[in-house]
């Protein structure tokens, strides 16, 4: 099984994500501190990181990662109130996230759900399973094998979402990759480009919603299988 290595000051919280970890089968570490932290980062599969740290912010071992040749995934615990941290640190690199108060029963299934997407991409074996699929050769999507007429950026987006399932998407991540730094798309073009796609999955007898909407941050393709929906 994997480690875990949660880097979190409240004891409380990292006892109790240990706890509800180790009880899943998990190898589980804890760093208190940053420095603490990154001392240990090699020995992780997945970090589970809080920003606000005694010596300094979760970011900058966020950004210390990329440096690595295998750098570990990471689920941000986010404060409430703090919808500019997720999406700073989702663009910073950050497979997932949980905002706090959470239920570690929760944050165990991210995890889960977190390195089973990142084993499956290192595994190469595709994503075939998946209810929607672009294939960037022909440039053909589909949605339960039912051929989708898609507009260029419509399946530049598609495509895009499909490359990491399960993953969230900013806005601006999605307009970079889309449209590279033109500055007269705005985030209102990302979502009635996205509104159209899901139209289109609908008509072609797919459920709307595995374009998932995460409110205040961005996008996600499903990961299910079957279903669109792993919101709680
Ligand atoms: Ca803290």
């Amino acid at each position: 099984m994997a480690t875990v290595l949660v880097v979190e000051d409240e004891p409380a919280i990292a006892e109790s994500l240990a706890y509800s970890l180790k009880r899943e089968g998990y190898g589980v570490q804890i760093a208190a501190t940053l420095a603490d932290a990154e001392s240990k980062v090699e020995l992780a599969e997945l970090i589970i990181l809080d920003l606000m740290l005694p010596d300094g912010s979760g970011f900058e071992l966020l950004a210390g990662l990329r440096r690595l040749e295998r750098p570990p995934a990471v689920i941000i615990l986010s404060s409430r109130d703090a919808e500019a941290d997720r999406v700073a640190g989702l663009e910073t690199g950050a497979d997932d996230y949980v905002t706090k108060p959470f239920s570690p029963r929760e944050v165990v299934a991210r995890v889960r759900a977190v390195l089973r997407r990142t084993s499956r991409a290192a595994a190469t074996t595709g994503i075939a399973q998946l209810p929607l699929t672009a294939d960037a050769a022909t440039r053909r999507a589909a949605v339960n094998g039912v051929a989708l007429e898609l507009t260029r950026v419509e399946f530049d987006l598609l495509a895009s979402m499909l490359e990491a399932p399960g993953r969230v998407f900013t806005r601006a991540q999605l307009i970079e990759r889309i449209w590279g730094d033109n500055f007269a798309i705005t985030d209102r073009t990302v979502d009635s480009h996205v509104k159209a796609l899901r139209r289109k999955v609908s008509e072609a007898g797919g459920d709307a919603q595995l374009i998932e909407t995460v409110r205040g941050v961005g996008y996600r393709v499903s990961d299910e299988p079957t279903a669109g929906l792993d919101e709680p």
